[in-house]
């Protein structure tokens, strides 16, 4: 079973326990299960539609992974008509259909991408600080203009305030306040109900209570299956059947809660699942360090100590990764090599992002020293014993690596000339390296009014899915330009709708 790291460590719970209590009866017209970003936007706009609304979150704050969200894809809004820029909604579907290599739903794809616009502007009217954002990838995905770095701002290791995803809850939350839309926190939804193939509610367990909470639909919004190891190895074997490490940035309570609950009343579930997954990442661990394995100048190697992977090819090479003892790698730098990748990181620092300092960097390297994470010594010896391996193995490998810097050739994995250093100037730095995945992708199969269906392809009334619960519309690659969040908030917004129109019309 493989054996995960989270990103956040030890600020990510995982859920708690419901006890529950005596039943409590509810009614409403639309009950949205979970509180991330497709949850919220759902009950915001069923709200404002009129619906009788009630969330339910099973942890104790609203937010699920999209709190961590960075980019929100946005075509053809009137914001965007209205400042010139161009109308990339074609350009998009194109390069989503060869993304994808035409595994995505046209229907539903068609529909979310027509909505983004919609969308935006509905954020605008709720508030959103257009001052504070900026555009890029051609105007078409918005980001928050000042995405504080990266270190360890707002106590967070990983990540710092300043994105997407916080500043659209902070609305929703607010708007939820200001309506006083109930929430129940701390409180799982463990089964639907339903009555003649109808679904009409949920069954939940909270901390003091239980409830029967009667709906005339129900919007599941309660994520994706990242932090379920069963689930994962179920749905993606290739990736998760071996009990090596692979290190994920979801958050430990996206159990996959709605797909099992659709599943157990009839709904096609597992259909082109996926997952966004790399090769090497440096995860947990800090920005800076992770900005360095990026930048193939280092040596990498595995546990025994031996190259098994040409490093600057490394982007596409999970299963190669998957294969060495533990599914663990380090990358070895020396001083120079360490300092060249590090300002070749923030020459290239994607999207803009406020770049890390030196002292940044040293901060990093010594706490994540201190952590665990990585080893620095001022003799290659000194790696092995954190590595795990023979230091005749370590210097055995460095030499060779050094004459094929000095004969300007890998003979061996055909490393490219321009990425070849000398590892001789200490101290030498193993920063470990592992897989990573980030959200899954795929659940409960759906049609473009977010209903749920049937392997048989009918639709089951009275139930809508959401966001990384209903991505498997998507295809079986990783979205291009920042496209879950976008579909887990262009989802709720339409899936209200959808709700909405479906209870009026069988009141
Ligand atoms: C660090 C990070 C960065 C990301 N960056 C980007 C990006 O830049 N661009 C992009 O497109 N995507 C990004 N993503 C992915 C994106 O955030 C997700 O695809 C999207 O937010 C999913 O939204 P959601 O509402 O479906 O799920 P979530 O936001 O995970 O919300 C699900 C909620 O349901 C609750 N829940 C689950 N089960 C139950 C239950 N039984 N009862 C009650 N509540 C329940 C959970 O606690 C959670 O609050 C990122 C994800 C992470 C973690």
């Amino acid at each position: 079973m493989s054996k995960l790291l989270s990103m956040f460590e030890n600020l990510d719970r995982g859920e708690l326990t419901y006890p529950g209590g005596a039943e409590q009866n509810m009614d409403c017209d639309i009950v949205v299960v979970g509180g991330g970003g497709a949850g919220t936007t759902a009950a915001v706009r069923a709200a404002e539609l009129g619906a009788r609304v009630i969330l339910v979150e099973k942890m104790s704050s609203l937010g699920g992974n999209s709190r961590f969200a960075g980019g929100l894809l946005s075509t053809n809004s009137e914001y965007q008509k209205s400042r010139g820029m161009r109308d990339n909604t074609d350009r998009y579907i194109e390069t989503a259909y060869k993304h994808h290599k035409y595994t995505l739903n046209p229907a539903i794809f068609r529909r979310y991408i027509s909505n983004s616009g919609t969308y935006y502007d509905w954020l605008v009217k709720h508030g959103l600080d257009t001052e504070n954002t900026r555009w890029i990838l051609d105007d078409a995905v918005c980001l928050i203009k000042k995405r504080t770095h990266p270190g360890y701002l707002g106590g967070h290791p990983a990540y710092g305030p300043g994105l997407m995803g916080s500043a659209i809850l902070d609305l929703m939350k607010a708007y939820i306040d200001e309506k006083k839309i109930p929430v129940l926190l701390e409180t799982k939804v463990r089964s639907l109900l339903t009555e003649n193939g109808r679904v009409t509610g949920v069954l939940a367990d909270g901390q003091n209570a239980s409830y029967r909470i009667n709906a005339g639909a129900v919007i599941l919004s309660s994520g994706g299956f990242g932090g379920n190891v069963e689930m994962l190895r179920r749905f993606l074997p290739q990736y998760f059947s071996t009990d090596n490490y692979v290190s994920h940035y979801c958050l430990l309570s996206t159990t996959g809660d709605g797909i099992e609950m659709a599943e157990k009343i009839g709904a096609e579930v597992g259909r082109n699942m996926s997952v966004g997954i790399s090769a090497i990442s440096h995860i947990p661990g800090t920005y800076t360090v992770r900005s360095i394995v990026r930048q193939p100048l280092g040596i990498l190697v595995n546990k025994n100590g031996q190259r098994f992977l040409c490093e600057d090819e490394a982007d596409d090479a999970e299963f190669a990764m998957d294969l060495q003892p533990e599914g663990l790698g380090y990358y070895i730098y020396d001083r120079t090599s360490l300092l060249e990748a590090f300002k070749l990181a923030i020459e290239t620092s994607p999207y803009g992002d406020e770049p890390p300092t030196w002292e940044n960097l040293e901060t990093d390297l010594l706490r994540e020293k201190e952590e665990g994470k990585l080893a620095i010594s001022d003799t290659l010896e000194g790696l092995c014993d954190y590595i795990g391996c023979s230091p005749e193995a370590l210097r055995e490998t460095v030499e060779r690596c050094n004459r094929h810097y000095e004969q300007g050739y890998d003979n061996e994995l055909f490393k490219k000339k321009e990425n070849l250093r000398l590892i001789k100037d200490p101290p030498y730095f193993a920063i470990r390296i592992l897989r990573n995945f980030d959200v899954t992708m795929g659940g409960v199969s759906i049609n473009e009014n977010l209903q749920a269906l049937r392997p048989d392809g009918t639709v089951i009334p009275g139930l809508y899915v959401t966001g990384d619960c209903a991505s498997n519309w998507m295809g079986t690659e990783y979205g291009p330009l920042f496209s879950s969040f976008a579909w887990a908030m262009n989802s709720g917004y339409i899936a209200a709708e959808e709700a909405q129109k479906h209870v009026k019309d069988n009141n």
